[in-house]
């Protein structure tokens, strides 16, 4: 049964009205799941807010702190760095994103929901150890494989990053952990401008051009991922799902379809299948034309399900 775990709050997260992460791309989803009929073969959970130890598994101590303390009281919105703002209902949205995967995780561990989807905001996968930025708070997919491994004493964690911006934030927090695999594929040179020189044998990160189209995005894919899942054999895969490289979102130029979407995470479902026991949890990152966004996600969705 495939688990979709959102929260109400999610909705409430105002980055104001010029910022491209909006609550109408969650109404597009949720639009989507009905008209596809998917949402009745789908159970429906509300996230747990994040505690701060399960913040502080993935982020220092002192950050967390920084951001309890610089939500807003007063009703005024703040600006956390340049596109990162935090209005009075942000903090909360962030703690049920951030404990979306957390609720998710415990219930693929437990057997009681495999696949599942979150479908949080605002996203995560910028956020670093100690820092704010690109729209995300709490890095959402690092806290939740930070639980995984904690909790259920996993040793070997895919995390798979198909955003179209690097998932910088995610590289800098299990930098050098063995335990994790991260891989990324995105368009660079792009914001935020890193992951193409990166270091570490648990890093594989694929930069693209602008105008790489969803033929050559394929063959990057089983050259560079698939191989290293491979020798790696997860236990558990996690997907950063950002929809923002598809055609018609004018944030990017790699030209994806719903078709190169719903071909990634058949690849991705076929590893979880081999090696992981099928668990596999995904969370949303960006994607910002709600119309293409909402087809991308029950693409996806329908991919996971199988
Ligand atoms: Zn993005």
């Amino acid at each position: 049964m495939l688990g979709f775990i959102s929260h109400p709050a999610c909705h409430d997260h105002d980055a104001g009205p010029l910022h491209p992460d909006t609550a109408e791309r969650l109404d597009a989803i949720n639009n989507q799941l009905i008209m596809s009929g998917l949402d009745y073969v789908l159970r429906h959970y509300d996230a747990p807010q994040a505690s701060r130890a399960e913040l502080e598994r993935a982020h220092d101590a002192a950050y967390v702190a920084r951001i309890f303390a610089a939500a807003p009281k007063n009703g005024e919105s703040v600006e956390i760095d340049g596109d990162t703002v935090m209005s009075p209902a942000t903090l909360t949205a962030a703690l049920h994103a951030a404990g979306a995967g957390v609720l998710g995780t415990d219930l693929i561990m437990r057997g009681e929901a495999n696949p599942v989807f979150c479908a949080v905001r605002p996203p995560g996968h910028h956020a670093t150890r100690d820092a704010a930025m690109g729209f995300c708070l709490f890095n959402n997919i690092a806290v939740a494989a930070a639980h995984a491994l904690a909790e259920y004493g996993l040793e070997r964690v895919a995390i798979l990053d198909f955003d179209v911006h690097h998932g910088n934030g995610t590289e800098e927090i299990f930098h050098s952990d063995p335990r994790i695999l991260f891989c990324s594929a995105f368009q660079h040179p792009f914001y935020p401008f890193t992951g193409h020189e990166s270091d570490s044998r648990n890093l594989v990160d694929v930069p693209l051009p602008a105008g790489t189209g969803g033929e050559a995005f394929r063959d990057a894919i089983r050259a560079h991922w698939l191989p290293a899942l491979e020798r790696f054999r997860p236990e558990f895969l996690f997907i950063s799902a950002g929809f923002d490289a598809h055609l018609l979102d004018d944030m990017s130029g790699l030209g994806l379809t719903e078709a190169d979407y719903r071909w990634l995470t058949q690849e991705l479902v076929a590893v979880a299948g081999r090696h992981a026991d099928g668990r596999i949890l995904s969370m949303l990152e960006g994607g910002y034309e709600p119309g293409p966004l909402a087809r991308s996600v029950v693409a996806h969705v329908n991919a996971l399900i199988g």
